[in-house]
This record gives structure tokens, sequence and C-alpha cells, in this order.
């Protein structure tokens, strides 16, 4: 239809009255051909008549729609002038709380034109949220990622706002160390070890490509309150500078929504870049921690993890044992052999005492060719046991300098926490010291047990 003015409503009123005058026009005509007699039709107060009738039914018909559709017009543009003011308020005041997607719809009471309106303004009002919440999201994962160099820390909060933005139940990161691949972090899964060794993780570590699958047979989930099925399980890799670092797990409930992928393609860059900082900076750590010639815990390092272990030991009561060991005469295996002989009886010492520690024990270069052995958990037979299979290791160590076998001896200074009654780490180690010391004089190669009530010599 051709527009008169740039207002739909004076438009519409515009063509009501042509529409009214024009019906005017034409009713005496419709009225002859009726066969009504002409003489009383073609009479100007006839024609009158006619034209005021239809120009007051044009008028009619316009208030009629002015009075039926403008109000609903004009809910409509008022909700949407408050809707914009909020979004405008918070944005700048950076306060979301009075801003979510059931705030600002408007209701859908028509199956019309106007209907279809306001549906496109909730659907329009709702993926402006969902775009908030995505640099939400986004700004999260960043400030985390460049935030955290340790990688457990690192890990566990990158799965959980994963697991929030993504809405998965369940979830686990797992990344390579020496060639295996390790959970650093989990969350609803009964036996999350088992991801190592699934063809899926292994997968996405070669190919570097997301996979939609399904949960790999044996490995039950369970969420936080209920246990559930997993109906989709995302795998993806996380790389940087196209080497696979590890790899991300989420598994939900439901199907994923197709924004995820997105959202996890934008986490996967930053996330890439974090963890490789968090790993080198674990190396170097861990580089920091240790002596290079012998691989034992440096004694600066070693300290500080003594003293854990006894603070913990305090704390829970458990056994800590504790073994000095001191290379017999070693002065003259340098003397005799030269310092790279005496370097590599260091480091072949050290591999055996290593080789004969659990996993949770530790080894310390407490001095030149002095070693502290910290056990966590053994009492001082067990400790005397390990001290003793210790010294018969070494006393049957070869290390051959050319023609010549090399031997040598150790000695040993045993003791363990409660049992001995030392008031302190400080005291412990001293009294594992004095035992040591009397493991010389009584002629080395020998383990002592220190005197566990120095009190009563
Ligand atoms: P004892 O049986 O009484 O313990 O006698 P010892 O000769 O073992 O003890 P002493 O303390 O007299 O000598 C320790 C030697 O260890 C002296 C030092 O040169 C040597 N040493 C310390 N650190 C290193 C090292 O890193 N490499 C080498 N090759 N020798 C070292
Ligand atoms: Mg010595
Ligand atoms: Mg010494």
């Amino acid at each position: 239809m051709p527009r008169f003015t740039t207002k739909l409503f004076t438009d519409l009123a515009i063509w009501m009255i042509i529409f009214g005058l024009l019906t005017g026009i034409s009713f005496p005509f419709f009225a002859l051909w009726l066969g009504l007699p002409a003489q009383q039709i073609l009479t100007p107060k006839f024609w009158m008549a006619t034209l005021g009738a239809g120009l007051l039914l044009g008028t009619i018909n316009y208030m009629l729609a002015r009075r039926v559709v403008r109000p609903r017009l004009q809910l409509l543009a008022n909700h949407m002038h408050v809707v914009e003011s909020t979004i405008r308020d918070a944005t700048f005041s950076g306060n979301w709380r009075h801003c979510s997607t059931e705030h600002c719809r408007v209701a859908v009471d028509s199956n019309d034109e106007i209907g279809e309106s306001a549906r496109a303004f909730n659907d329009l009002v709702e993926a402006l949220f969902r775009s908030k919440e995505v640099e939400q999201a986004v700004s999260d994962f960043s400030k985390t990622l460049s935030s955290q160099l340790e990688l457990d820390l690192l890990s566990s909060q990158a799965l959980e706002m994963l697991l929030q933005h993504t809405n998965a139940l369940a979830g686990a990161l797992l990344i390579e160390k020496s060639g295996r691949m390790e959970v650093v972090a989990q969350h609803g899964l009964d036996n999350p070890a088992a991801l190592a060794d699934s063809d899926y993780v292994r997968k996405a570590m070669r190919t570097r490509k997301t996979q939609c699958v399904e949960f790999p047979e044996g490995v039950q989930v369970e969420a936080v309150m209920a246990r559930f099925c997993p109906k989709e399980i995302i795998v993806t890799s996380v790389e940087f500078k196209e080497n696979s670092l590890g790899v991300i797990i989420l598994a939900s409930n439901q199907a994923f929504n197709p924004e995820v992928s997105w959202l996890l393609e934008l986490f996967r860059q930053g996330f890439g870049l974090a963890l490789n900082n968090a790993l080198i900076h674990a190396h170097l750590q861990h580089i920091a921690a240790l002596d290079a010639l012998t691989g034992a815990y440096n004694r600066r390092f070693g300290m500080a993890r003594l003293h854990e272990e006894f603070n913990r030991s305090n704390r829970s009561s458990a056994p800590l044992g504790l073994i000095m060991v001191d290379l017999d005469h070693f002065k003259h295996i340098n003397d005799t052999y030269g310092h790279l002989i005496g370097d590599r009886v260091l480091h072949l010492t050290s591999d055996s005492i290593r080789n004969s520690l659990r996993g949770g024990d530790l080894m310390i270069r407490y001095g030149g060719e002095e070693f502290l052995v910290v056990l966590p958990a053994a009492k001082l037979k067990e400790a005397t046991d390990i001290a003793e299979r210790i010294r018969c290791i070494i006393a049957k160590l070869n290390v051959q300098d050319g023609e010549q076998t090399v031997r040598l001896t150790a000695s040993f200074g045993v003791s363990a926490y409660p049992e001995d009654n030392a008031i302190d780490i400080e005291e412990l180690i001293s009294h594992v010291d004095t035992a040591l010391y009397q493991a010389k004089a009584q002629g080395r190669n020998q383990v002592v047990i220190a005197n566990t009530n120095p009190g009563s010599t």
C-alpha cells in the first residue's frame, strides 16, 4: 500500500476515510441497481446521507484499530525501553543482578504478528544474555588462566569453570607426564584412573581433534548428588604450539548445547598457554629442589620437606623413621681414585638408596657424602631394617676404575618418632647424628640405633 505520512495510524485514518467516502459515493448506484426509485436516490440529501455514513464508518473503523492494536504496540515499545535502560545501567555499573531472561521477557498473549514481535524480542534478549554469559565465561577463564602457575590449582579451577559453563555433570583433565596420561583434576568420576588407558584419550592426543563419544566401558559416572548415565561425552585435546599437552573430558546426562564446542575452542587456546607455563614452572621447581649429581633433594628444599613430614607426623601421631647415611673413608676414595670416581660413587650410592625406598619416602643430600632418608609411617624396627638393607647393597657395590675395583661401605644412624622422645625435628636429627658418630667410632659399615631415651645415659 502506498504511504501518505511517516505515521502508521495517520496513514490508516486516511485510508479509512477514503474508503468511507468511496463507499458513500458508490452506495446510491448500488441502491439504483437494487431497483430503488431514482427520484428518491439521486437527490443531494441522499448523497449527503450516504457520504456522511461512509465517513462515520471509516472513522469508527480507525478508532477501533487504534484502540485494539495501539495499546499493545505501545506496551511492547515501553517494555523494550525498560529492558534497554536496565541493560545500559548494568553495563556501566557492572551489576547484572536485575538483568535476567525472566526479568526482561515480555508476555506473548497473541498468535499474530504482534505476538511474533514479542517472541522475537524475547529471543533477542535471551541471545543478548547468553552472549553476556559467554563473555563472562571467557573473562573468568582468562583471569584464572593468567593468574595461576601451580599445576594442581590451575587444573582444578579450570575444570570447575568448564563444568559450570558447559553444564557438564562430570569431567576430567589429563596431562601427559613422562609418556603416560595422568589425571590432574576430576569431578564426579568413580574411576578416573581408567581414563589414562582410554582409546579416546589416546586418539585426542594423537589427532588433536574434538570427539563426541560414549563413555568408556567400566567407568562409572557419579555426579555430586546422584548417579547418572552420560548421554554425551566430549573429549578434546589441550595443545601448545601444535603439541598435545593433555586432554579435557566432559560428560553430560543430556546432549551438549551447540555453543559448547566453540566455548571449548576459546577455552582451549588460553588453557594450552597457561598449562604450558604451569608445566615449565613445575619443572623448574623440580630442578631447583634437586641436587644435580645425585638426584636427591638438596638440603634447603629437603629440610623444608622434612619439617612438613615431622609436623604431619606430630599432628596425626603417625610414626616417622629417619636414617642418616655417611660413606666411610670417602676422602680416601677421592684421594686415591680422583674426584670423578668419587662423583660416580656418590651417584651410585644415591641410586642404591633410592631403589630401596617407597613412593612417599624422601632422600636428602645432607652434606658432601651424607644423606638423610625420611621414612613417613615407618617405625624404628622398619627404619632399622631399611638401613640394614641399604648398608648391604652399598657394601656389595663394585665401582670400576680401569682395572681397579673401588670398594665402599657406609655407616648409619637411625631413629623414629615418636619412639624417639625428641621434642622437635632438630633433636631427632641430632639423635641420628650421634648414632652415626657411634657407628663410625665402633668400626664403620654398621647401623646404630639412636638412644631413644637420651636422659638414661
Ligand atoms: P668418615 O668415614 O669418617 O666419614 O671419613 P670421610 O673421609 O668419608 O669423611 P670426610 O668428612 O673426612 O671427607 C668427606 C669428603 O667428601 C671430603 C670431600 O672432598 C668429599 N666430597 C664432598 N662432596 C663431594 C662431591 O660432590 N664429590 C666428590 N667427589 N667428593 C666430595
Ligand atoms: Mg664419610
Ligand atoms: Mg661426612
